[in-house]
């Protein structure tokens, strides 16, 4: 019963901070869309068709205004997809029934054609992976107006803790100016945490979620805290047993949070999956490249001037296809975290090209230790959450790449 008045009373507050018209884009866009998207990629995957992605996440830009620790993106870097580029990997998506893009940075608000782009998609759902700090009240009303994007704000803890790891003072209070302005742009609202030994008391309790909701947050994205890039702080990487909590609260409080909790780790069963691995979705990175995942910055294929040749690449890509098997056939869990060294040398065999500006991706892959990962074999949680178990077991779930 708990889960049916929690659901009611989020459905109520999401229909009173937003508008019929924000509601209905996401239900149609977002929704009803990717119910067709994951048929025809399951579909795809089942009868061998040529392979393209359920998902396509584009970053735009390496530019950001913020330089955090534990960052896998080049501080500095100029790298950027072209407005052409940006366009030819939508439409090419679209082509194969995939209509909603996690669009990442950097900071994608330094990106200054960001709307322009979006514009001409009022079709598609996006979601805008930001740190806030440059969204304005005026940004926020541009994002309204276009009707289909979910700004999803990176909140990396509480006051002290988000100012450390933003190696910066104030960050925390200009993200919550973000968060507010768009509450007041009555936008659906995500916020996203990547989880480490530093933010994990502040941010895996009952209060944090709290606090979210009355500032008018709608959902918040989980993260495993991966140390990757120039500075990837491993001392911050969770151990099994605090991995193992965060899946246990994730389980427990989906029923009664007063917004939704998502992960993209565990299916209905509880079981681990790599969204990669799966084929569910890859990266395109802010040079054009065809990568399985964000943090893992190799690759061998790259679009074109518009963006034209995205679906052969993906249906022709080696590098890609024989990452997912590898992936696949060794475990359920993130290959970053339990067994970097056969990423190494499956990407140093490849000859995979580092698609950064700094330039060191190979060095730091060298560097990395073997962590835990989300892969809890033995000890897999089931979803309690009827709405989380109904969607991930027809929409996140292995699709026969582990047997
Ligand atoms: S390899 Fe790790 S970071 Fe990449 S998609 Fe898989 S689980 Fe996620």
């Amino acid at each position: 019963m708990k889960q049916y008045t929690t659901l009611l009373k989020f459905g109520i507050r999401a229909m009173r901070d937003t508008s019929p018209r924000i509601l209905w884009k996401f239900v149609r866009n977002f929704g009803l869309r990717n119910m067709t998207n994951i048929r025809r990629f399951e579909k795809r995957q089942a009868k061998g068709l040529p392979f393209f992605p359920a998902f396509v996440m584009i970053s735009i830009t390496e530019s950001c205004n913020l330089a955090c620790s534990g960052c896998w993106v080049s501080y500095g870097g100029k790298k950027k997809l072209s407005c052409r580029q940006v366009d030819g990997i939508i439409t090419s998506s679209k082509k194969k029934g995939s209509y909603f893009f996690g669009i990442l940075g950097g900071e994608p608000l330094m990106y200054p054609e960001l709307i322009e782009v979006l514009s001409k998609h009022p079709d598609c759902y996006f979601q805008l992976f930001t740190n806030g700090t440059l969204l304005t009240e005026s940004i926020a009303m541009q994002l309204k107006k276009l009707g289909n994007v979910t700004p999803m704000i990176s909140i990396e803890g509480l006051e002290e803790e988000s100012d450390a790891r933003r190696r910066k003072d104030d960050v925390f209070r200009r993200t919550l100016d973000g968060v507010r302005a768009c509450h007041k742009a009555r936008l659906l609202i995500g916020a996203a945490a990547s989880i480490g030994k530093s933010n994990f008391e502040e941010l895996v309790n009952r209060d944090y979620l709290r606090l979210l909701a009355k500032e008018g947050v709608h959902y918040l994205w989980y993260y495993i805290y991966r140390p990757i890039g120039a500075e990837p702080k491993v001392e911050n990487a969770l151990d099994k047993d605090q991995i193992l909590q965060l899946r246990k609260f994730i389980v427990e409080e989906r029923i009664t949070a007063p917004l939704q909790l998502v992960d993209a780790y565990w299916d209905d069963k509880g079981s681990a999956l790599c969204p990669g691995a799966v084929g569910l979705s890859h990266h395109i990175s802010p040079a054009g490249a065809l990568e399985f995942c964000p943090p893992l910055q190799m690759a061998k294929d790259f679009i074109n001037e518009d963006g034209s040749n995205l679906s052969e690449l993906f249906e022709k890509s080696d590098f890609l296809a024989g990452l997912r098997k590898l992936t696949s056939e060794t475990s359920r869990g993130c290959i970053l975290l339990e067994n970097p060294e056969l990423a190494l040398r499956y990407v140093e065999q490849q000859k995979g090209v580092d698609t950064t500006s700094r330039g060191t991706v190979l060095q730091e892959m060298q560097q990395m230790p073997q962590l835990a990962g989300h892969d809890l074999k033995g000890e897999e949680i089931p979803e309690k959450s009827m709405l989380f178990r109904f969607i991930k077991k027809h929409y996140f779930f292995g699709f026969g790449a582990y047997g």
